[in-house]
Parts: C-alpha cells; structure tokens; sequence
C-alpha cells in the first residue's frame, strides 16, 4: 500500500501537517502508536496558550524572530525562527479555519490566545474538557473529511531507505510488523522527553533529580529511526 506521505505521531504537529497537507491535495496517512479513542499525547495535556516567546502571534514578525533568538542566547536557527516568526498570526488563523477556538489569557492584558474552553491554571489531569482535546478531536475528523486517515495502535519502528531515499515506514501493529510506502516520511512523534537515557545522553543533566511534566508518549522513536539510518543529531548541546 502506498501513501503520498505518511505521518508518524498524531500530535498537533502531525495532525496539522496531515491537515494542510490534505488541503493541498495529498493523501497522507497518519500512524499513531497508542489503541486508544483519547490516546495521551503532550498535545492533550496542553494548557492551550499560543505565544511566541511570550509574545502574542500577532506580534510584529521581525520582534517575534528576535525574541525567539534572544530567549535562546542565540543557539536558534535562524531560518527557523524566521519562518515561526513570518507564519505566526498566519497559524492562528489557520487553526480557526479548522474550528479552533480562542479566548484571551485570563492573566494578561495583551490578548494571547488560548485554546477555549480554558483549562484552570492548576496542576491536574483535567484536560478532558479543555479546548487542546476539542482541537485534537476536530483535526482528527477533519483530516477523515478530507480523505486522509488515521491508524492508532501503529507504532512506527523503521525508516525505510532505498538508495538513499526515504521509501516507507516499518510499522508494528496487533497484526505484527507490516511495511507501508510513501514518498515522503514526517517524523512528528513528540521528541524524547519520556526515555531517560535519551535525556541524560543528550540533556545531561541529572536524570534522578527530575519530575516529568508530559505524556510518557515522547520516548525517542523519531530520533533512534533518523539516526538508524545514518542522520546526524545536531544542535543539542
Ligand atoms: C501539561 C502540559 C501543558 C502544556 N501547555 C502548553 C501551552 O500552554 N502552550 C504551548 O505552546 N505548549 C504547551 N505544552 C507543550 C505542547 O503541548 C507540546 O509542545 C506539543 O503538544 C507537542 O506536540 P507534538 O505533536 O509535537 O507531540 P505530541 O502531542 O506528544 O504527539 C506525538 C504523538 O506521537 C506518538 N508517537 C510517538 N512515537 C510514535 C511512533 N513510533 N509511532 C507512531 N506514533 C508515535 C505519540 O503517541 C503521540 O501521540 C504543554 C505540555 C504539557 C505536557
């Protein structure tokens, strides 16, 4: 079976890039190792604010490019955060096309957007009725509408790479190992934040001393599959 593209983590970041890329014409396959209807993902638990380095996204996009840089003592990409600053106002308006909702910061006075219905400021796993779960669920539907689609409870285990290209995913499901084709792989699975040794390899801060604040989702497929088949890791120092 072959896909225009192919998906892996049904996140925000996957399931935009499955959405827009719907929109302009592709059909893309979303993989999504967790079974569940509400799979937990960082995008689930999130509280919902959309900022820019503390910025709201209507910002002017020359100050919203320098903040991103100044707030990272300049170990940014430039051409990166470029294109966060150019396209910010541009991601809100995108979202709302898809249904999302926004209320103003309940604690500021600058209009930052945040994902309605607003979640309490509070620690807690109360997000079933918070407006990151609504926009997962809508941006699910939608990429159905569109033609593309979504398997939970397919984890992806393996780039496939064919004379130095990217020719598909090896995914496990119920059913064992299968390999789907695509012409272009996305890798969206949420980074490593939940595998240890990843973030003591790569962090390097003290592992016994941190308290997790995530999904448990993020375990590091992305990275182990790119650098399996010859990418460099870059930039984490
Ligand atoms: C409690 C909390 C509050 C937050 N509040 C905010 C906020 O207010 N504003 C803000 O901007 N950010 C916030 N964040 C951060 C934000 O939620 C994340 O940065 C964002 O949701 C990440 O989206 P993502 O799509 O990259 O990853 P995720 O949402 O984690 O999605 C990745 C998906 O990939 C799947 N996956 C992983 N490996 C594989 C594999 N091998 N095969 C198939 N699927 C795989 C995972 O199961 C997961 O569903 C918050 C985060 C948390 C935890």
């Amino acid at each position: 079976m072959s896909f225009d593209l192919i998906i892996i983590g049904a996140g925000f970041a996957g399931l935009t890039t499955a959405n827009r890329a719907a929109e302009l014409g592709l059909k893309p396959l979303v993989l999504e190792a967790s079974r569940e209807e509400l799979y937990p993902c960082n995008s689930r638990y999130s509280t919902g604010s959309c900022h820019v380095a503390f910025r709201p996204p209507w910002t002017e996009p020359a100050e919203l490019t320098k903040a991103i840089i100044e707030n990272v003592d300049g170990a940014a990409r430039e051409d990166l955060a470029i294109a966060i600053g150019d396209n910010a106002a541009r991601t809100i308006d995108w979202l709302k096309a898809q249904g999302a909702a926004f209320e103003d910061h309940p604690r500021r006075t600058d209009h930052m957007p945040m994902l309605s219905p607003l979640r309490e400021m509070k620690a807690g796993l109360d997000w079933e009725g918070g407006g990151a779960n609504a926009l997962l669920h809508k941006l699910g539907q939608q990429l159905i509408e569109r033609g593309g689609e979504l398997r939970r409870g397919s984890r992806a285990q393996k780039l496939m790479l064919d004379d130095g290209k990217i020719t598909g995913v090896e995914v496990i499901t119920d059913q064992g190992a299968q390999t789907l084709s695509a012409n272009a792989v996305v890798i969206a699975d949420g980074g490593f934040q939940a595998n240890p040794e990843y973030v003591q390899r790569h962090i390097g801060c003290d592992i016994s001393q941190l308290q997790r604040r995530n999904a448990g989702t993020g375990v590091g497929d992305g990275m182990r599959m790119a650098t399996g088949i010859g990418a460099a890791a870059v930039g984490l120092e």
